[in-house]
């Protein structure tokens, strides 16, 4: 076993120090779990997975399927991905490979494609307290917050197995003999149903304050309970999120948001006080007086999505992320509205950019996905003028579905909308005719005579 290993695991047991927090992986060495005994089926392993950690043993070095895909298919969910480790280092595993590419600076990997599926793959790490080089800056580095900022300081498979974040993503499955090696006691943790961090759980936090977000995930998908130790310094550390690029943390984010298990996800991130890093303007529209009807739009949000993931629909990021900052938005378009005597498109123009321009702070959501954000409120807007041809137009618009979608949450948590959402429900599925006399019904009702006015002025309709 290795030196640092040992090291690392005496002090789990606080043999190196007296005030050591109680033990949270079990030195136990390498437990293997034969074939009859986790009953994965060999067909629900990815083909082109098992053809890279081949191709990694026929060039002499080791390869094993590791991480989610293993926690997945032991606790019967569909694994998202499936991801190698191995002995070779990042540029020996790209020359096996034709359709290959070196990726990340700070934590180096191999991608692997096959059409449009992608296998990472990882070499062996050492975890930052056992070896000289994690030091010296240019393979590992540490921040003074310890922080890891560069983590390519290559280890052997225990190593490896240690700097992973949960024992339940530590679990190596061995192609050879179709064994799992297990070097965290993650298997009983799965058995028991517990996500319990690798090693002193603020410093693993410290060291990457994401894997805070990863234990609201993974507790949330697997309905697993977080061991005491491992929940502790979680509240305290919350903010730590801040210090994260906002690039990263917007990938988290929609890694919580889509999966599939988003209601449960944001219970823990509430629990934890992990929600306000993410979505600081939204935290604070729950905390107001409309906190309650935010709170069940937000609810909403998130079960449609689950509801929809699911039955294998598709979620779109800007209908998730339109949906949590809508309250954000609107409120200070009715401030702008209210104390500037702005009109209501201006207005909304000019929130949806203050609200944007905040919110990339924390999550820096890329423009492909904030324009249709900013066109999914325009059209809440103008949802309610439907009156003429209005409607038919509308229904047309690209951002159509997504902008009803929010209109029938907006709704359905209670916003006083006269039952604009029923009345574009029935619409959708009226023939042409009704359709007519559905617009021309808005027309007459609401506005005859600013209509009437209008008129002679546009021909538009
Ligand atoms: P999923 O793919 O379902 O999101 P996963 O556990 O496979 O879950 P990945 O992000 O694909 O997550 O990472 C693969 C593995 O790499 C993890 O299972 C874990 O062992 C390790 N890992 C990922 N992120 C971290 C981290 N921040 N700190 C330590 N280990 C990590
Ligand atoms: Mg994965």
């Amino acid at each position: 076993m290795a030196k640092g290993l040992l090291k690392r695991i005496g002090a789990f047991f606080g043999k190196e120090k007296s005030d050591a927090p109680v033990p949270v992986t079990p030195a136990q060495g390498r437990r293997i779990i034969p074939e009859e005994e986790h009953q994965i089926r060999r067909q629900d392993l990815d083909d082109n997975a098992m053809k890279v950690v081949y191709r990694l043993i026929d060039g002499g070095h080791d390869g094993y399927l590791v991480g989610g895909c293993i926690r997945d298919l032991l606790t019967g969910e569909k694994p998202k991905d499936f991801d190698v480790a191995t002995s070779a280092h990042p540029e020996e595993a790209n020359e096996l490979f034709r359709r290959s590419r070196l990726i990340g600076r700070r934590f180096k990997l191999v991608h692997v494609r096959f059409g449009r599926e992608l296998i990472e793959v990882a070499t062996f790490r050492a975890g930052h307290d056992s070896h000289p080089a994690n030091t010296d800056g240019e393979h590992g580095r540490q921040n003074a917050s310890g922080m890891i900022t560069r983590d390519n300081v290559y280890g052997t498979i225990e190593d490896d197995a240690l700097r992973r974040d949960f024992t339940v993503n530590a679990l190596y499955y061995c192609v050879k003999d179709h064994s799992i090696y297990d070097f965290a006691n993650g298997y009983e943790d799965i058995q028991n149903r517990v996500l319990r961090i690798i090693g002193d759980p603020e410093a693993r936090y410290r060291e990457d304050p994401v894997r805070m977000l990863r234990a609201a995930r993974f507790a949330g998908k697997l309905g697993f309970d977080i061991e005491p130790h491992t929940a502790a310094p979680i509240k305290t550390l919350a903010p730590l999120l801040k210090d994260i690029a906002p690039a990263r943390i917007f990938d988290e984010s929609l890694k919580l948001l889509q999966s599939g298990y988003a209601e449960a996800v944001y219970d823990h991130l509430q629990e934890f006080d992990l929600f306000e890093p993410l979505f600081p303007q939204t935290q604070q529209a729950l905390q107001s007086e409309r906190g309650e009807l935010v709170e069940t739009l937000l609810l909403n949000a998130l079960r449609n999505t689950d509801r929809r993931l699911a039955q294998r629909k598709s979620v779109t990021p800007a209908f998730l992320y339109a949906a949590l900052l809508w309250y954000p938005v609107q409120n200070l378009m009715q401030k702008l509205i209210e104390e500037q005597r702005m009109p209501p498109l201006p207005a909304l123009h000019e929130a949806a950019n203050q609200v944007i321009a905040q919110q990339v702070k924390s999550t820096a959501i890329p423009r492909r996905f904030s324009t249709p954000i900013r066109e999914i409120w325009e059209m809440q807007i103008r949802l309610p003028r439907r009156d003429g041809k209005r409607a038919q137009r509308l229904l047309e618009q690209p951002r159509f579905r997504a902008a009803y979608d929010l209109l029938l949450l907006r709704e359905n948590s209670g916003e006083e909308l006269n039952g604009l959402s029923r009345w574009w429900t029935e619409y959708q599925s009226a023939d042409e005719q009704k359709r007519m006399q559905m617009s021309n019904a808005v027309g007459k009702g609401s506005k005859p005579r600013r209509r009437r006015r209008k008129k002679p002025a546009s021909n538009d309709e």
